[in-house]
């Protein structure tokens, strides 16, 4: 019984091709920057969950959104409209509410 690699998620490190291992999973808040993400995220708003993962050979770091979320964005609700579009719009494509208004 092995309790520490509940998350089920088989990572090889990409530089060595070592067994990655799972440190935490960090809650993120986003529209600000980030010490994870560094200038990317000024295009997100509100907050997400990240796995980081660190290889044990030569220390590389992996970030990966948390749940569910591979291949494909999560979506969110307008608060305005009530549509639902990519998590990842500043702004509401279709009524254009402003997340940061
Ligand atoms: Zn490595
Ligand atoms: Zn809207």
């Amino acid at each position: 019984m092995r309790g520490y690699d509940c998350m089920g998620r088989d990572m090889e490190c990409l530089r060595c091709g070592e067994a990655m291992r799972h440190i935490k999973t960090e809650k993120i808040q986003l529209g600000q920057t980030g010490w994870i993400l560094g200038d990317i995220p000024n295009l997100l708003a509100g907050a997400m969950e990240v796995d980081i993962y660190s290889c044990p050979k030569c220390g590389k770091l992996e970030f990966f959104l948390a749940g569910d979320t591979e291949g494909e964005l999560p979506q969110k609700q307008c608060p305005k409209c009530g549509k639902m579009h990519d998590f990842d719009y500043p702004k509401c494509p279709f009524c254009k509410y402003s997340y940061y208004a």
